[in-house]
């Protein structure tokens, strides 16, 4: 059971006053969970921070730098027809022009009434030799200056969650953090210059200086040493349970995989053939399969999957497949069900959208052993769900899963064997310390008959030329993504959103246009990438969420806007969007003027090579530059806080202090594993504290 102390931090959002159920859904999008919880949003590091302090004379300004500036308001000026709302003010030492853009007037005038004293705050511009602030980010009086954060946390944001929001839930979660029994040797914390876990955390919320955010700040190094001591601890724990547990024969006679083999409109490559080779000796031999399939998006992982099924279904056995979205498990779904009618395999699905007496029926056949193969997302390892003799578990893109959920899986049956798939490319260095004694295959060439994506990195200002290009390339049949990123990251920031893109291709393509995101019902959304893959839509306008494993292989082309702000995994998994037929692919990438070093990077690596190896070193190496979109896929695979690049030190570290803590107090018994267990609820390895408890 969790120790009380937690159960505040692992309460429903909703518990925070002031956050009621309709601002739960961007949370829900931003952590990609339906029931977000107080411990998300403390975990959910800003990665940045404004520095407020700086409050000049108007005269002292520094163009282009963040200030608060103390105004009396002299003179509205409101804007007519397309015309900006301009609101002007001064000090004695000199003007500044408030600018606002489609912003209820009304509200403006209760802002900034004529003769009152207003503090505003945001980044300072200089027009024609006038000072402007557009859209500033804060208006406060005398009163509200005094709350004015003057380091003020910057947060990953997603549709429908701005800044102020994502920053009252903070501070409201904040409040709810306990002080925790110290977990870590004290000599080493003090020689690591460590806070407490809980000050830390409150540390990064409400940081004191800018460096604070800083990548390499201490109060992050901390956390991240919690979570990776918690995850080697964990992991030794479920290595030393594996071990125990002998494995099961499952031997086909390749029945099932011959028919699958012919039904396949190609041949299967040698580096398929070799994997499935080695996976189905794992399964034949009474060891535990624990497999680690590598390979890069679009070479052809699913039907390895597939055949490595077919082998455990012909000895009368049962398979699961289960991928961490809705999306993608439809998705295998629907490309399964040909091979497996063909074959007579019995297959079904299990997601969160089957409800009632429809998944009744399914957990009945399930359970009675008429369903062979059983495809969906994490609905699967849910209680209740009982397999009649489940084989082989496949959990595609794994590093969505923490251990605890492939130990759920696994524990649906007696041994069950693991294979599971990444798109991620792991270097071979991290593989062992993250996944544990795993055995790895790799896919490193792509099918046969793939042509290279071109890849070409365009100006938004030539917007234009793009727009006709696609237009031309639609009128002889092509299929276009269109890519739209939507993070805010400042109030009052307009960004190209997904919505005004696709009312601008909408008037010049018109019905031939789509679009998703995150915030269109599941049902819409699938709805829309339906009538993508039949063609009926010929560009689609999309947030990220096409991002893992989408396969519409008649697409050839994806346009990225703002490239530039999406890390280097990203752009290479949404360009493998395409490419993944014999048409000749390309990926325009949009960047907006003028781009960092690190972003010229990016982009010149992605321009340079396809190789997701390759891209991956490299990514580590680029990453920490603090700029870049997105949150799951920067970081370590499954890891909240931990990175690569900034905390590789401390993952050695961790792993001998958990060995170490483990050969001296195994079942977590003295007063430092007691706090340890707590450390291991925290991070959600709790399957690991079941173990202990098992014996
Ligand atoms: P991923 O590894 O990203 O999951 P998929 O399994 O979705 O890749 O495969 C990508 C595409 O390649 C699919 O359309 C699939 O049918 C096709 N494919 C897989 N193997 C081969 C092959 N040996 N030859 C040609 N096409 C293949
Ligand atoms: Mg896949």
């Amino acid at each position: 059971m969790r120790p009380a102390v937690l159960n505040p931090l692992f309460a429903p959002l909703t518990a925070l006053s002031g956050i009621g159920p309709r601002l739960v859904e961007p949370f829900q999008r931003l952590f990609d969970r339906g029931d977000p919880r107080v411990i998300d949003v403390l975990f959910h590091l800003p990665y940045s921070a404004i520095d407020r302090r700086s409050q000049p004379k108007l005269k002292d300004v520094v163009p282009d730098t963040i200030a608060t500036l103390e105004v009396v308001v002299d003179k509205h000026q409101g804007g007519r027809g397309r015309a900006p709302y301009r609101i002007l003010t001064s000090d004695d030492t000199g003007t500044l022009e408030i600018v606002y853009f489609k912003f209820p007037r009304e509200r403006l005038e209760k802002m900034f009434p004529i003769g009152e004293t207003r503090y505003v705050s945001g980044k300072v511009a200089l027009y024609d030799g006038r000072l402007q602030i557009t859209h500033p980010d804060r208006v406060v009086d005398e009163k509200g200056l005094t709350q004015l954060a003057a380091v003020e946390p910057v947060y990953w944001l997603t549709e429908g969650l701005g800044a102020g929001l994502a920053r009252r839930a903070a501070t409201l979660a904040i409040a709810k953090l306990p002080d925790l029994p110290e977990w870590l040797d004290a000599a080493f914390r003090e020689q690591r210059k460590f806070l407490p876990f809980s000050q830390a955390l409150r540390r990064m919320h409400s940081p004191q200086e800018p460096s604070d955010e800083k990548p390499e700040s201490l109060f992050r190094a901390r956390l991240a040493y919690d979570e990776l001591l918690s995850h080697q601890l964990a992991l030794a724990l479920v290595r030393g349970r594996m071990k125990r547990d002998a494995g099961r024969k499952s031997q086909g006679d390749g029945r099932l995989r011959e028919k699958i083999e012919m039904a396949l409109p190609f041949s299967l490559t040698k580096e398929q053939q070799k994997t499935i080779h080695d996976i189905i000796s794992d399964l034949a031999s009474p060891h535990r399969m624990l497999r680690l399939l590598q390979g890069d998006v679009g070479s052809g992982k699913t039907v390895v999957a597939l055949m490595a099924a077919a082998n455990v279904i012909e000895a009368g056995r049962q398979a699961a497949i289960m991928a961490p979205t809705e999306i993608l498990a439809r998705q295998h779904y629907e490309r399964i069900v040909p091979f497996a009618t063909v074959a007579g395999i019995r297959i079904g699905i299990l997601t969160g959208r089957e409800r009632g007496k429809e998944r009744e029926k399914i957990l009945e056949q399930l359970k009675a052993g008429d369903i062979d193969l059983l495809i969906g997302t994490h609905a699967i390892f849910q209680e209740g769900v009982e397999f009649h003799d489940l084989a082989l578990a496949v959990v595609d893109e794994q590093h969505r899963f923490g251990v605890h959920q492939r130990l759920a899986l696994a524990d649906k049956g007696p041994a069950v064997d693991l294979l599971v798939m990444t798109a991620t490319p792991i270097p071979r260095t991290l593989v062992l310390t993250f996944f544990g004694d795993m055995d790895v295959s790799e896919l490193r060439s792509k099918p046969a008959g793939r042509q290279p994506i071109e890849t070409r990195t365009v100006s938004l200002g030539r917007l234009e030329e793009v727009v006709e290009a696609v237009g031309r390339a639609v009128q002889t049949g092509a299929r276009a993504y269109w890519i739209c990123p939507l993070i805010e990251e400042s109030e009052g920031v307009d960004l190209a959103a997904a919505e005004a893109r696709f009312a601008f291709l909408k008037q010049r393509f018109g019905s031939r246009v789509g679009l998703v995101h995150g915030r269109l019902k599941t049902k819409e959304r699938d709805e829309s990438m339906a009538s993508f893959a039949r063609g009926d839509i010929q560009i689609l306008v999309s947030t990220t969420v096409v991002e893992v494993g989408v396969d519409v292989p008649e697409a050839t082309i994806i346009v990225i806007e703002q490239a530039e702000r999406f890390g280097l995994a990203q752009l290479h998994q949404l360009r493998g969007r395409v490419g993944r037929g014999t048409g000749k692919s390309s990926c325009l990438l949009l960047y907006k003027e003028p781009l960092s070093e690190a972003a010229k990077r990016r982009l010149s690596t992605l321009r340079e090579t396809e190789d997701g190896f390759r891209i991956a070193e490299e990514d580590l190496t680029l990453r920490g530059e603090g700029e870049v979109l997105g949150t799951r896929q920067s970081g370590l695979p499954g890891f909240k806080i931990a990175r690569h690049e900034l905390h590789g030190d401390l993952i050695e570290a961790a792993r001998k202090d958990a060995a170490l803590i483990l050969r001296r107090d195994p079942a977590l018994e003295t007063e430092r594993g007691k706090a340890l267990r707590i450390l291991l609820y925290l991070f959600e390895r709790e399957e690991a504290v079941r173990l202990i408890e098992a014996g």
